[in-house]
């Protein structure tokens, strides 16, 4: 259903926005990937999206840096103009508040945050022409509840909800249930199996096995006591480009074993 759309997914190299690259060019959408890495794992990211079943491109940027933002969304365009736009580069650093260095709050808030909002300035007034469009934001649960030590990364991810709750007010006229509308998003996950975790898995080992990490990290917060694998929130991702989803707008939904439930 998303054949002749363009999408582009920042973070793409790894994790969850890879696994949303590749669901999305199996519904049919062109991907244009973003991301960091060596040239072996931007290719090896590459040919999983083109294997899932259409065209993609690597697009380069250092999302700290907003004249590249401005770049890689005019290279972008040139190919194909953004009908799908999925912000889901993202980094953590977990330490106490007192503790955090000035340096990785500002890397945190460039890109958990700013970078949206770079990307959706220059792509939403094309959706709202269009009269069809798509902007997700990969939150976390940490955007709709807090945790100790992650100041910055708190921070940006209630930011990005706030932001998109204001895109999703000023474009929910545009465009038509025909069309499928201009619909912005949150996803709010809990644990997710991706390398941006392991660092905490290991902190959670207590001499144990990566297994027990994992369990202890559950355990202090995901009821459900299950990791999800970044194709269980790339299937969330899909659903929300489907036309039917043109009135689910301003909503950050939480994917979290009930963690937010409490
Ligand atoms: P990951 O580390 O596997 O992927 C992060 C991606 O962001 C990579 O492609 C990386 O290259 C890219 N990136 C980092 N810095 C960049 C920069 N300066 N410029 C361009 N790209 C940059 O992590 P992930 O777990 O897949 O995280 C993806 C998103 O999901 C993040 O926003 C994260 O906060 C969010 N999230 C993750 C979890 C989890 O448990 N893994 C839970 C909730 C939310």
């Amino acid at each position: 259903f998303l054949q002749g759309r363009t999408a582009l997914v920042t973070g793409s190299t790894s994790g969850i926005g890879l696994a949303i690259a590749q669901a999305l060019s199996a519904a049919g959408a062109r991907v244009a990937i973003n991301g960091l890495g060596s040239e072996e794992q931007i290719q090896a990211a590459l040919k999983s999206v083109t294997d899932a079943g259409s065209e993609a491109r690597h697009f380069d940027a250092d999302l700290r840096k907003p004249d590249q933002i401005t770049g890689m969304l005019e290279a972008v365009q040139s190919w194909g103009q953004v009908d799908v736009l999925v912000n889901c580069a993202g980094i953590q650093h977990a330490a106490p508040l007192a503790e955090q260095p000035a340096q990785k709050w500002d890397d945190v808030i460039a890109i958990n945050l700013s970078a949206a909002f770079h990307t959706m300035q220059h792509a939403l007034p094309g959706m709202a022409e269009r009269g069809y469009g798509r902007v997700l934001n990969i939150a976390s649960v940490h955007g709709l509840v807090a945790s100790k030590n992650k100041a910055p990364y708190v921070a940006s991810k209630f930011g990005i909800v706030g932001l998109s709750k204001v895109a999703a007010l000023e474009y929910a006229a545009a465009g038509s249930r025909e069309s499928g509308g201009v619909t912005v998003n949150c996803i709010c996950p809990g644990w997710v199996e991706t390398p941006l975790i392991e660092p905490q898995i290991q902190a959670h080992r207590n001499g144990g096995s990566r297994d027990d990490g994992v369990r202890a990290l559950l355990e202090e917060k995901q009821p459900s006591l299950r990791m999800s694998l970044p194709e269980d929130i790339a299937a969330m991702a899909v659903w929300l480009c489907r036309r039917e989803s043109h009135n689910v707008t301003g909503a950050a939904m939480p994917m979290d074993g009930a963690w937010t439930a409490q």
